[in-house]
């Protein structure tokens, strides 16, 4: 193969500067690096890439016409695969999709094909691009939504545009999910989520905010009233270690850390009345991109020290690379091969030192992961002034314990099956309630996927009442 251009480099805030503010990291493509970029792509004749997206972009045609400057016709080639490029351009871990499967990743060089799709998102925006999206009218037909993540999102949009009646039901105030009230505004921008959501309503489908299903309206209410019904729950609930300390005083769970941070604006205090203080040195158990999110964001609100605390090495990490590079970049530690056994307080109930084990990584039973066994004696202590589990989440238990007649397995998710269809007919479910906690592109796929199998269901249902 012949050797490629490099990748254009994506401007960003130095590190210096943005550990100071909660803005966007990087700046974005201008026109002109957009374009350079993007007639790098070779327009290979079968796009390895394009497989690779669970909401089939059409990478290559994208490219293509961002190359020519046709960047309306991009951006609307773009949303009519996924209705939320903006927000998926951002978070995605490409390098495990797309890029990752680009031919010019043999080279290390992979297209930026989710920056590109940020760019084009943003370019849409800033243009006030009109789209439509009904292609049939069966506004006869009823279709409820629980829960207003990247699942729920992209169901209702692919409802919509099947021209159903498509009401979503949220029990926050703002609609979004992990997108909304999880990740910080540094990596996505709430006005770039309102934008992408506004345009969602916009289109015809309706937001019921503050409406728990299964607390203030009742999972047999939507099934008596509506046809078909979504699940896509999340998996909104903390995992613990079970260890001495956890309900010290300043030990959080990442969500709740972070849903004060972002959904409730600490770091918009004293103007918003959500009080955060970190003290001067933070801890954080896990290495995933919760992890990382929640180290940053500590940063960001004043703590001097930030630690990440992972029991496996950092190549194993979780996290998305760009996160872990961003975050040991703003001056993170990372202490690898370590372990929490129990958090200490004070006389006044406050965590003040983690008590810590070395670990190494050991083949047991053969093939498989490593797994990760304490070495003994090798106890250690650590002062802290708070410290941030983000151990990962399971599905809440609320909507679930109220209707014990949807069946889950033994992690607690929903099951499915191959049509996303749960054990009851016309109710179906995907995203993170369904596969466990996984990623925002997955969370997409699944909602434009389950929609199609709701499409063909209620229209199997018209033909064999005919
Ligand atoms: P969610 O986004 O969790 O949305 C579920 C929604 O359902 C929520 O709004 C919830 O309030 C609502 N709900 C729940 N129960 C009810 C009920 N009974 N009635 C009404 N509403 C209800 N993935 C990536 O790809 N890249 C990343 O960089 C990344 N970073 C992350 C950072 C953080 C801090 C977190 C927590 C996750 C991150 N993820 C990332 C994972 C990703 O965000 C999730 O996989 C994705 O959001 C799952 O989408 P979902 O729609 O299934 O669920
Ligand atoms: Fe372009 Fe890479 Fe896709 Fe080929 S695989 S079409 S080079 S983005």
């Amino acid at each position: 193969m012949a050797k490629v251009r490099a990748r254009i480099p994506m401007r960003e805030q130095t590190p210096l500067t943005r550990i100071h503010n909660f803005q966007s990291v990087p700046y974005g493509y201008s026109e002109d690096e957009a374009v350079e970029e993007a007639t790098r792509c070779l327009l290979c004749r079968k796009p390895s890439c394009e497989p690779a997206c669970p909401v089939t972009i059409s990478i290559k045609e994208m490219n293509h016409l961002i190359a020519q400057r046709k960047f309306k016709e991009a951006y609307m080639l773009v949303k009519e695969d996924n209705f939320f490029p903006a927000c998926s351009g951002r978070v995605c871990p490409q390098e495990k999709q797309c890029e990752g499967s680009c031919i010019l990743q043999k080279q290390g060089q992979p297209i930026a094909i989710g920056k590109l799709e940020a760019f084009i998102a943003d370019w849409g925006r800033r243009h006030e691009v009109e789209i439509s999206q009904s292609i049939n009218n069966n506004q006869s037909k009823k279709i409820a939504i629980v829960g207003s993540g990247p699942a729920g999102l992209a169901c209702a949009a692919e409802c919509n545009k099947f021209g159903y009646d498509v009401t979503i039901f949220e029990t926050l105030h703002k609609a979004g999910g992990v997108l909304r009230y999880g990740i910080p505004e540094f990596r996505l921008p709430k006005d770039i989520v309102d934008d992408e959501i506004k345009k969602l309503e916009e289109s015809g489908v309706k937001i019921e905010l503050n409406h728990t299903v299964g607390q203030n309206i009742y999972f047999s209410e939507l099934r008596e009233q509506y046809d078909a019904i979504f699940l896509g729950l999340g998996a909104g609930a903390p995992k613990f270690m079970g260890i001495e300390g956890e309900k010290l005083d300043d030990v959080y769970s990442a969500n709740e850390f972070l849903i004060r941070a972002n959904l409730m604006k600490a770091y918009k205090f004293p103007d918003w009345d959500t009080p955060i203080d970190v003290g001067k040195k933070v801890a954080v158990i896990g290495a995933g991109n919760v992890a990382m999110d929640a180290a940053r964001t500590a940063l960001r609100l004043g703590a001097g020290e930030v630690n990440i605390i992972y029991r496996r090495t950092r190549a194993k990490a979780p996290a998305r690379a760009e996160e872990i590079e961003h975050a040991l970049e703003e001056g993170i530690m990372f202490h690898e091969l370590v372990n929490p056994v129990r958090f200490i307080g004070d006389d006044k109930g406050f965590v003040i030192v983690i008590e810590l084990v070395k670990m190494k990584l050991v083949a047991e039973g053969g093939e498989g992961r490593l797994k990760s066994k304490p070495i003994e004696g090798s106890n250690f202590i650590m002062q802290v002034d708070t410290v941030i589990e983000a151990l990962g989440t399971v599905p809440n238990r609320l909507f679930l314990s109220r209707t014990p007649e949807i069946e889950t397995d033994e992690r607690g998710v929903i099951k499915i099956d191959e049509n996303y269809m749960t054990n009851i007919e016309g109710v179906f479910a995907g995203g993170d309630a369904s596969s466990g906690a996984a990623t925002v592109i997955k969370a997409l796929g699944e909602g434009k996927k389950a929609a199609r199998s709701i499409y063909m269901y209620l229209n199997a249902k018209e033909y064999a009442s005919q």
